[in-house]
């Protein structure tokens, strides 16, 4: 690659605070990288935002640039910050150009005012929220210790209220993995959300023996428990909520199915399609490999277009597939999973080579469970029809099974309220 030439759209994510955040959730693997910039007061300059909005623009071949703002907590910048970044996206975009801006949040500092922003200038939002208020506070607390649950839900309502765009980001974790209705239908109902995306946590702790094996902390997930999971949501998603809500994990696999370039990279077969931004125009390769062995450059120094094509982050990208472990290249559904995130792969595969996705066996139960809807779906699609009709093909098999066991002298399973001997079981 390396030939300067950016790909057609990519991302960059900017995290303006580096890794300072008003709270200090359990789990959070980004806390701890104010190590590599010692001397830093962590705000991102106004010079180097008008040069990562400028570059950002000036790179993209398409009429279409997100700019992504994270974390740590990018509401600390203040909204005047975000005011001026809009101003300088309308200076240098182009007149067809349509710039979306994404924004991870906290949610605790929202109020009015950044909520109107937020919907004036039509900012996706991201929400972090990990399901009702006792699975959210197991492990998203301030500095304090303190719980941080009614401040985020009060969050939610504001965007609500603001008609701002916002999906909820939800960390599945030891808290929350055994309740998954309970946790999807508070999102879906509760918070009204429209757009979920789940993401496991697994929090290595130590190495054991010579071996590279290692184990978890007690908050991460169980894998086997993360993929039911993930497959008890879809079962209710499946039968109800095609086509009203939208859960990432579920998006992407249907686009595995259809045959379609998946549009997260932990299920594609590279990485380096998330490269991020630190507060001071460092670039690395991804937001989990923050660590001097990936730094591709500074956007002060080289500009964003050859660091994006840079060999380093094309090999980081390569090294994705070339170190798939032989478990994973004869498993039949690895066009989905394509062993997931290499930061995962840290467990030994049954014929005890290294370097197998520690969540396998999770992901393995997921995507063989939902191989027939997702094959339905996907051939909806192919005739251009809805994938939510699978909904009407699904509940006639529910029923048609449910007709066979129901007894003559009970209600009918179609909810008519009568026997089923009077109704569908009338002979
Ligand atoms: S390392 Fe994981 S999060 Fe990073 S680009 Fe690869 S799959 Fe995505
Ligand atoms: S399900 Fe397991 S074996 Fe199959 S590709 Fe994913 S990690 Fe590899």
């Amino acid at each position: 690659m390396n030939d300067e030439k950016p790909p057609r759209a990519f991302h960059l994510m900017a995290k303006p605070t580096g890794s300072v955040c008003n709270l200090a959730c359990r789990y959070c693997f980004y806390l701890c990288k104010d190590t590599l910039y010692p001397d830093s007061h962590f705000r991102m300059t106004d010079e180097l935002l008008e040069s990562y909005i400028r570059q950002l623009i000036e790179s993209h071949p398409t009429n279409e640039v997100t700019v992504s703002w994270q974390g740590g907590e990018p509401t600390l910048m203040g909204l005047d910050f975000y005011q001026r970044s809009v101003e300088i996206q309308k200076k240098y975009q182009t007149p067809h150009m349509k710039v979306q801006n994404t924004f991870q949040t906290n949610g605790v500092l929202l109020d009015n005012e950044w909520c109107e922003f937020f919907h004036k200038h039509d900012f996706l939002v991201g929400l972090s929220l990990d399901g009702p208020q006792k699975y959210h506070d197991a492990y998203r607390t301030d500095k304090r210790g303190s719980p941080t649950f009614e401040r985020v839900q009060r969050g939610a309502r504001l965007l609500a209220k603001h008609h701002v765009k916002f999906n909820v980001l939800t960390a599945v974790h030891a808290a929350n993995v055994d309740y998954p209705l309970e946790v999807y239908r508070f999102l879906r109902d509760d918070i009204d959300t429209q757009f979920i995306q789940f993401i496991p946590i697994v929090e290595i702790e130590k190495k054991l023996g010579k071996h590279r094996t290692y184990t978890v902390s007690g908050r991460s997930v169980n894998a086997k428990s993360y993929g039911r999971f993930l497959t008890t949501i879809f079962d209710e998603w499946v039968r109800k909520d095609v086509g009203c809500v939208f859960i990432q994990s579920f998006d992407v696999a249907l686009e595995k199915w259809f045959g379609a370039p998946p549009s997260l990279c932990i299920f594609a077969p590279h990485c380096g399609t998330a490269p991020i931004m630190e507060h001071n125009g460092d670039v690395y390769a991804c937001d989990h490999f923050v660590e001097t062995k990936y730094l591709l450059g500074n956007i002060t120094q080289t500009p964003i277009t050859a660091l994006i094509t840079s060999e380093t982050l094309d090999k980081f990208g390569q090294e994705k597939k070339d170190r798939l472990p032989q478990y994973c290249r004869d498993c039949d559904v690895l066009f989905a999973c394509n062993g997931e995130c290499p930061k995962n792969r840290f467990i030994q595969a049954p014929d005890g080579e290294a370097g197998l996705n520690y969540l396998c066996e999770g992901y393995q139960l997921f995507f063989h469970h939902i191989n027939r809807p997702m094959r339905i779906m996907a051939e909806l699609l192919s005739r251009n029809a809805a994938p939510a009709s699978i909904m009407k093909v699904l509940r006639e098999e529910d029923l048609s099974r449910a007709f066979a066991k129901a007894k003559r002298n009970e209600l009918c399973p179609c909810n008519s309220g009568r026997k089923f001997k009077h109704c569908h079981g009338k002979k």
